[in-house]
């Protein structure tokens, strides 16, 4: 795997650390400290266990015969859906909390949109006796409420954010002052591939174990290490991450992500950065966001709260510049109809982050050999309401 920043956390002109003076101490230390404890020989043991015995990995990858008959592709799904806690998160909670551990620190913060990464951060500090704490936009905690009972249910402490939008970038920010206030102690786990340098590298790391098994399972499956093209939806841009992180080398693999396109383009309402967006700098690095011409950020809108997310993870922006990577913008509309088509052809309920992955297999064109690995970021238990709204429109 190629060293993709240089050594300030760069990839290209996306990515660094914009961050107050009053973090440098603890932004340094752990981009000193990342790399070496993550090749240290126990926390991998440590990580691999956990990763296998407590969050349920590898995850399958599934041959999915219906959906592959009616997209005219060979298609697989790799299930992150069945990780306990319902996504992909919790690889990257598992592999941070640990990394806090070793590095000493005695409190867990984390932003949450949705409520997946707040619940996931709960869940891995109950387990290892952590006390946690959870930002979260008043408006999304109205909207989450199932997520915000799990988090409180977990013992985790819930800081409902009334400021801004009331929603995931108010959280951040709130996270980050919290922060500022109390540098030493604490770990800000952030979970996406967004924030300062290393955070996205470090995110990007923890959750490579998805294209790790996807080789090692193709190879099994269809005797191949690689796939033609793998597709992952982006909100900040992690489960891509994860998806793309051992193909970024290997040009034979086309990659894709997806974008919430909210209502399409032209609506104003949209959370496709990458159709959309201009570089800037958004909670600690340089990247590509929605602004104003006078660099206010925009508000996002998805129907999905998992991509409703005004910027973009800086490998992401780089993926796009370089043009290693094809990025979609996938409307609220197509999602939720690619979310109906794969319950009734697979019998599996997507989370709606996910379905937007699903949906680009309408918008490509395959060969009937090719083959394509969609990874199915999460499951929809918390996105009922919206299904069954949406079930008279279909
Ligand atoms: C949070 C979430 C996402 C979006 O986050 P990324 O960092 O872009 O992966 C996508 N799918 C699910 C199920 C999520 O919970």
């Amino acid at each position: 795997m190629n060293q993709l920043i240089n050594s300030k956390g760069f990839y290209g002109e996306f990515g660094g650390a914009y961050i107050p003076e009053m973090l440098y101490p603890n932004i340094e230390h752990l981009a000193g400290s990342y790399i070496r404890i993550l090749k240290s020989e126990s926390f991998r043991k440590k990580f691999r266990d956990l990763l296998s015995d407590y969050v349920g990995r590898p995850t399958p990858l599934f041959y999915a015969g219906r959906l592959s008959g009616s997209v005219g592709a060979k298609i697989y799904l790799k299930r992150e859906d069945l990780c306990h806690t319902g996504s992909h998160k919790l690889n990257n909670v598992v592999g941070q909390t640990l990394l806090a551990i070793e590095m000493n620190k005695k409190h867990i913060i984390a932003e949450t949109g949705a409520g997946q990464h707040g619940v996931a951060t709960a869940t891995v500090c109950a387990l290892m006796g952590l006390p946690c704490t959870v930002f979260m936009g008043e408006k999304d905690a109205g909207r989450q409420q199932p997520n915000v009972m799990r988090m409180k249910m977990l013992g985790a402490e819930v800081i409902p954010v009334f400021s801004g939008s009331r929603t995931l970038k108010d959280a951040t920010n709130e996270a980050i002052r919290h922060w500022i206030n109390h540098p030493v102690e604490t770990h800000y786990l952030i979970g996406s591939t967004i924030g300062p340098h290393p955070y996205p590298d470090l995110v990007t790391r923890l959750q490579g174990v998805i294209s790790e098994e996807i080789r090692r399972q193709l190879l099994k499956a269809e005797n191949r290490e690689y796939p033609d093209c793998v597709i992952a939806c982006v909100g900040g841009g992690s489960n891509a991450a994860g998806t793309f992180y051992h193909f970024i080398d290997d040009k034979r693999v086309r990659l894709i992500g997806t974008e919430a396109g909210g209502e399409g383009p032209g609506s104003g309402k949209t959370a496709a950065t990458i159709e959309s967006g201009t570089p800037g700098i958004i909670h600690g690095c340089r990247t590509l966001l929605m602004q104003t011409r006078d660099g206010q950020i925009k508000e996002a809108h998805s129907i999905s709260a998992g991509l409703d997310y005004p910027g973009i993870g800086p490998l992401h922006s780089y993926l796009h510049k370089t043009g290693r990577a094809e990025y979609l913008a996938v409307t609220d509309r197509e999602a939720m109809q690619a979310a109906h088509m794969l319950a009734r052809l697979e019998g599996i309920i997507p989370a709606l982050e996910s379905a937007h992955a699903i949906a680009a297999l309408q918008k490509l064109n395959f060969k009937k050999t090719d083959c394509v690995v969609v990874n199915l970021s999460g499951r929809g238990d918390k996105d009922m309401e919206s299904y069954m709204s949406s079930m008279q429109n279909i």
